[in-house]
């Protein structure tokens, strides 16, 4: 596949992460005016609301589907619907294409608006949040770390995609701050645990699936992937002395209760399509329930960056959605096997990526080996987690020839703890 075409000029630049290929949608407001619905073109986003109430998009004929500032609502209509809107945009996008907007100077300049005035929204009303712990170099590391080389992968590892019931509650948009948490650590050094600021506050480099059709029972691997909507980058953000403490025997609970920053776009498994790739050679035959049924994982470059308050970032890994073990499909029939029903706006966090060198690991747990190696900053200064200040961005893009997918930034900056959480 190559580049398409738009007669927006920045949406045709090779780097440009939202070319017409992509489109992928968001909910932004321009100053004092309400939140809206969105794609992102170029760098410029098109006001999906406003056009459905100009008429120039139906996508249900008897009622608005964008009034309100989500797109739960449209995913709730169904995968003919989400063709058909991709379908439509694209007309209206394209070079030469139909001149609805391109040809109406005065629709034109209020339809788009330039994305560096626009602040960005959560893209849905996430409805439940699940995270899985699916990527297996990540899961060798913390493993090797906590259990020792031999005990690195639990049993069960190899045969169901591990994961945790999540705080839908605590999930937010890129660009928002996050505070340093409190919490019960136990250090070693110690005999009794203490209620104090986390000292090990960590990102995971993760992809956030979005479920657009809801199920009641247990779905098979390709229904379920009929069901993705789309996809964000996602940082789980993770406490790890508190986890530490906290995590045995039934996970982690306040370590992970913090925030989860998603990207402000939704890149939709359309705009994917020419991305998709294997997972990697299996080394148990998995249940038949839970098989590959096609290639359902994708090819996107991923990276971190760390910049310390006030100074330049610095990439501090990088690696590839590829190297997960278990698809966001098969973490999604996986997860309804029980008969837990999903709905609209559910969202599945893949697990930490990491690939098999060091560079490649997708959190500061392993990037300093448990703090124990720390690393040095392009600043020259030293990291083993997260300090007050430091503001932390993942960064994705699938690419293709002469174009690329880009997902927008996944960014937040640590505060620093409250001096007292009960303080009233
Ligand atoms: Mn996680």
């Amino acid at each position: 596949m190559a580049l398409m075409k738009s007669w927006v000029e920045s949406a045709n630049a090779a780097d440009c992460p939202f070319p017409l290929n992509n489109l992928p949608y968001g909910v932004f407001s321009n100053g004092e005016d309400e939140a809206r619905c969105g794609v992102a073109i170029g760098d410029m986003i098109l006001d999906v609301t406003l056009l459905e109430e100009e008429g120039v998009l139906v996508v249900d004929e008897d009622d608005p589907v964008f009034d309100l500032p989500f797109w739960n609502d449209f995913m709730e209509m169904g995968t003919e619907a989400w063709t058909a809107l991709r379908a439509r945009l694209t007309t209206l996008l394209t070079d030469g294409g139909d001149d609805a907007i391109s040809g109406n100077a005065d629709l034109k300049s209020r339809a788009l608006v330039a994305q560096s005035d626009a602040e960005m929204h959560m893209p849905i009303v996430v409805t439940e949040y699940t995270d899985f712990y699916a990527g297996r170099h990540h899961a060798t590391n913390v493993g090797t770390m906590f259990r020792g080389a031999e005990n690195a992968l639990p049993p069960n590892w190899l045969h169901i995609p591990i994961g945790y019931n999540g705080r839908a509650s605590s999930v937010i948009v890129s660009g928002t701050d996050v505070r340093r948490p409190w919490g019960q650590l136990k250090s070693p050094d110690h005999d009794m645990p203490a209620f104090l600021p986390c000292r090990r506050f960590d990102l995971e480099l993760e992809m956030g699936a979005i479920v657009g059709t809801s199920s009641d029972g247990p779905i098979t691997v390709q229904e379920a992937d009929d069901n993705i909507f789309g996809y964000v980058l996602l940082n789980d953000w993770s406490a790890r002395d508190i986890q530490a403490w906290e995590y045995q025997p039934l996970g982690p609970f306040q370590a992970k209760a913090t925030a989860t920053t998603i990207s402000p776009w939704i890149v939709t498994k359309a705009a994917l399509e020419p991305f998709r790739c294997d997972t990697p050679a299996r080394e148990f035959e998995l249940l038949p329930h839970l098989k590959d049924v096609g290639p359902m994982l994708y090819d996107i470059d991923l990276s971190v960056t760390l910049a310390p308050e006030g100074k330049d970032a610095t990439t501090i890994a990088e690696t590839n959605y590829s190297q997960m073990y278990y698809s966001a499909a098969q973490q999604l029939a996986h997860h309804t096997t029980a008969g837990s029903p999903m709905n609209v706006g559910d969202l599945l966090g893949s697990g930490t990526i990491s690939g098999p060198t060091k560079s490649e690991r997708g959190s500061l747990l392993e990037l300093s080996w448990g703090g124990k190696e720390p690393m040095t900053l392009d600043t020259g200064e030293a990291r083993t987690f997260l300090e007050d200040g430091d503001t932390l961005t993942l960064h994705g893009a699938a690419k293709g020839d002469g174009y690329q997918i880009g997902f927008g930034d996944c960014t937040g900056a640590v505060l620093p703890a409250l001096k007292d959480p009960y303080a009233r």
